[in-house]
């Protein structure tokens, strides 16, 4: 079996992910715009860097974020979705995997991203 994290990523991530569980709020990782550390900016979207990568895959795990809260790949508006079009077909110069997490492995449901991956 293959794991994405490093299990000492695994397990800080596990550690943040009880302590928002614990507080029992409705907390979006992408919206807390203080603690992202944005790499760029488009109009529509941008690209953060990981707080939990894929480290136990790569090198580089860099998220492309939608601006929008409360969005999924299926209510992308036309501009978004030319835009993320766009930017991923000009990154793939730049990254060697573009990685979107299935539906159900997608741990903040409420703000689409992807993942940018540098092996
Ligand atoms: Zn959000």
């Amino acid at each position: 079996m293959i794991f994405f994290r490093s299990l000492d990523n695994k397990k800080k991530y596990s550690k943040y992910k009880k302590r928002l569980e614990e507080k029992n709020i409705e907390y979006c990782p992408f919206c807390d715009i203080k603690k992202i550390i944005i790499i760029k900016k488009f109009k529509y979207w941008f690209i953060a860097e990981s707080k939990f990568s894929y480290d136990g895959i790569c090198k580089t795990d860099n998220l492309l974020v939608v601006n929008r809260h409360n969005s999924s790949k299926e209510d992308l508006s036309f501009l978004e979705f030319f835009e993320y079009w766009n930017i991923t077909t000009e990154l793939l110069n730049d990254y060697d995997y573009i990685i979107e997490d299935s539906f159900k492995k997608l741990d903040f449901k409420n703000h689409y991203y992807i993942h940018l991956i540098k092996v």
